[in-house]
């Protein structure tokens, strides 16, 4: 059996519109550069990790850092699924943006008073992420509140179960070629193509 039996492997997702489509709120060279560069990386070296895995679990190696498997599949796994969120709750431009309807604009003006303060909050979670990582919208089934967080990297304060409901990726890779050291202007430009439609469809599956 070769090691490639026991771990199945991740696979580099085709992207939800084409490369040019959320221009000219993030260009093509961006997203080109952050998906076939980046989120290709994640998965080759989450597959590498597993290879690796695989030698330990068969007793093919004879020695191996635990900690620094599980650390490294971590990072590379969870770059490739948030990544993996991140293209799907983008919309093409003119398709995205706007207000969310449905369930989730109803919840969010519910508990936020209204989608100008929600907006106003995120975005102010945004702004204050320091350094590399996400801002994440979930939903807690237990208390049915819509709550945000901010991942610093890619792998800390995840708070078991709950799903994303809408992530931004706030790493330098997901701006810097057309917005510079200039963050801000890239959230700004992030809502014009927020896919609503998306998160409501994540939303959903937990009501
Ligand atoms: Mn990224």
């Amino acid at each position: 059996m070769s090691s490639a039996d026991l771990f199945r492997k991740y696979e580099l997702p085709a992207l939800p519109y084409k490369i040019d489509a959320l221009e000219p709120h993030i260009s093509s060279q961006v997203i080109d550069v952050h998906y076939n560069g980046h989120h290709k990386g994640y998965v080759t070296n989450a597959n590498a990790t597993l290879d690796r895995i695989s030698k330990v679990a068969k007793g093919d190696v004879a020695s191996y850092d635990i900690q620094g498997l599980i650390r490294n599949l971590i990072f590379n796994v969870n770059g490739h699924k948030l990544h993996s969120l991140y293209w799907q709750n983008m919309a093409p431009s003119g398709k995205g943006g706007g207000r969310p309807g449905g369930k989730l604009g109803d919840m969010i003006e519910r508990q936020y008073t209204s989608f100008d303060r929600f907006k106003q909050l995120f975005s102010e979670a945004m702004r204050s992420l320091p350094g590399t990582g996400w801002t994440v919208l979930y939903y807690d089934a237990e208390t049915g509140n819509l709550e945000f967080t901010t991942f610093e990297n890619h792998f800390m304060n995840h708070i078991a179960e709950l799903p994303v409901i809408l992530i931004v990726d706030e790493f330098e890779h997901a701006y810097y070629l057309q917005y510079k050291n200039n963050r801000n202007a890239y959230l700004d430009a992030w809502w014009n193509v927020v896919n609503w439609e998306d998160a409501e469809r994540r939303l959903q599956k937990h009501l």
